[in-house]
Formats: C-alpha cells, sequence, structure tokens
C-alpha cells in the first residue's frame, strides 16, 4: 500500500466517521454541510453575531414581510385571488394573508439580496435587521391555523436562509446549486498535496497540546480558508465551475479543521 493509498483511506475514514456523528445533517434541506458548520466559534464571517442570535430566536407563531427583487417570479393569494407580479413572501400584499412557502424564491431573495456569492460587509445582517424590524409577534396569534402552519414554514425557511448565507462554504454550495451544479460530497479526495496537507494539519491539531498553539492554527486554517473563499468567488463568477469545486474541496477540509480545533480548544 503506498502513502498517498493510505491517506485516502485515512481521510475517507474520518469522513465516515463525521457522517454517522452527524445524523441530523441528512435532515438539511438544502446542505448537509450546514449541519457540521454550525458552531459560532469556528465561524469566519463578520455576521456571525447575526447567525447566533437568529438561532436563539423563537419565530414560531410570528410573522413577517420581506421583499423580493425578482420580477420575473409570480403568486396568486390563495385567500383573496390577488395576483402579483412578484412572489409574495410571507404575506399576500392586499389581505396581508401568510402565504405558504414560495420554493421560487431563493435565500438571497429573502433578503433582498442579488443572487451573488460575495456579500458585502454587513448586508446579510443589515436586511435581517430591517426584516425583524418588521416582525410582528402578535400578528399570527389570531390567524387561522393554516396561516400559523404558513408562518412556521416561512420563519424555518428564513433561519434556515440565514445560516446557509451567512457561512462562507454553506453559501459557495448554495450558490453552485442555484446555478445547477450540484457538488458531490461524497466524492473521494485524490489530489495528493491536498490529502497531504490536510494529515499534516490533522496531526498539527492533534498534537497541539495548548491554546495559544492551537489559537495559531486556528488563524492559519482561517486564513486559508478566506484564500479560498475568494478564489471560489474569482472562480465562480468567470464560470470557471471545475475550479469552483476545487476552492468547496478546500473550503470543505478548512471548515472540518477549525471544527477540530474548537473542539480542542
Ligand atoms: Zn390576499
Amino acid at each position: 500500500m503506498n502513502k498517498s493509498k493510505k491517506l485516502v483511506a485515512s481521510i475517507s475514514t474520518l469522513l465516515i466517521r463525521r457522517r454517522i456523528s452527524h445524523p441530523s445533517s441528512s435532515t438539511l434541506r438544502c446542505n448537509p454541510l450546514a449541519a457540521i458548520s454550525t458552531n459560532p466559534q469556528t465561524d469566519l464571517n463578520p455576521v456571525k453575531t447575526l447567525a447566533v442570535s437568529i438561532r436563539r430566536l423563537q419565530f414560531s407563531g410570528r410573522a413577517f414581510s420581506s421583499e423580493s427583487s425578482d420580477k420575473r417570479i409570480s403568486s396568486v393569494c390563495w385567500n383573496c385571488g390577488f395576483s402579483s407580479d412578484k412572489a409574495a413572501f410571507l404575506f399576500c400584499d392586499s389581505c396581508r394573508s401568510i402565504q405558504p412557502v414560495d420554493d421560487s424564491v431563493n435565500y438571497f431573495q429573502i433578503f433582498g439580496l442579488e443572487n451573488k456569492y460575495e456579500l458585502e460587509g454587513g448586508s446579510l445582517e443589515g436586511k435581517y435587521k430591517d426584516w425583524q424590524k418588521k416582525l410582528h409577534p402578535d400578528l399570527v396569534h389570531n390567524k387561522s391555523q393554516k396561516e400559523r402552519d404558513y408562518a412556521a414554514d416561512q420563519s424555518a425557511k428564513v433561519t434556515e436562509a440565514c445560516r446557509t448565507l451567512t457561512k462562507r462554504l454553506s453559501r459557495a454550495m448554495y450558490i453552485m446549486k442555484l446555478n445547477g451544479k450540484n457538488i458531490n460530497e461524497e466524492e473521494t479526495v485524490t489530489d495528493p498535496t491536498l490529502l497531504m496537507e490536510m494529515m499534516e494539519l490533522r496531526e498539527a491539531i492533534a498534537e497541539a497540546d495548548d491554546s495559544k498553539e492551537l489559537n495559531q492554527i486556528q488563524s492559519q486554517v482561517q486564513e486559508n480558508l478566506k484564500q479560498w473563499s475568494d478564489s471560489f468567488a474569482d472562480n465562480f463568477e468567470s464560470q470557471r465551475f471545475d475550479e469552483a469545486v476545487k476552492c468547496i474541496r478546500r473550503m470543505t477540509y478548512y471548515e472540518k479543521a477549525c471544527e477540530e480545533i474548537v473542539k480542542k480548544l
């Protein structure tokens, strides 16, 4: 057995173990990786506090409003029949009844953002705050069971949207999916350079015996993640999707390394 084959085996074992230890990941609708990247301490995005605060919020029984910038999609209200040239996210513009989740509204549209990988600093947070201001905690209280159910579905979608867009990796995978490029997460990494680097990184993490050392490794990993995220953005914008997938593979490993570090810290 040559060295690179051994490395493939080790990484595969690691991946299998991860899947087993995260059974809930398979239940996430848009991106199984989102489940393994929800630790706020591993988050590298400046809006990390947003993800935390969203997880703490109880959306159930609340209603909210948002605008969609995409004029191509349309909707007809189930209650009054009002027809709109934009998807009615949350409310009917006419009778204000709560609408069912419209799957044609993507996560970027929920926050009034363009379908662009790179988010301007604070844009998601800003939009989320706008959206939060529109929350009316008592609004669905007196609504029918049907509308309360719709509201619960809508809030689940908003939570998932924010969680997905906040993280670089899950956002990259999501925008690829929007462009019809599904990432096969089962694919075994065979790039010997990457395998070697990841083995060394794992060893370094395993051998680090104080938080100072771990923090240094973490800074380096985060820097790498940022660089590959920038590289993903370039490749994605230029529609070099094969290269973009390679960037996602790198980002996946760095995210996992971050989790290993946080576990030890
Ligand atoms: Zn209506």
